[in-house]
């Protein structure tokens, strides 16, 4: 008996507060690209590349 029956279930999702759509908690959303209310993550934020 090992652990190979340990891991994480793939069906760990949340709805996107922003968009409505299911994403993996702690990602950003692959749908708008947010992530959280005080910390969103734009998908063009690659042109304001400092
Ligand atoms: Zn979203």
């Amino acid at each position: 008996m090992r652990r190979a029956h340990h891991a994480l279930p793939t069906m760990a999702y949340i709805e996107c507060k922003n968009c409505g759509e299911l994403k993996r908690p702690h990602m950003v959303c692959s749908h708008c690209g947010y992530y959280r209310e005080d910390m969103p993550v734009l998908a063009d934020a690659t042109s304001a590349e400092k």
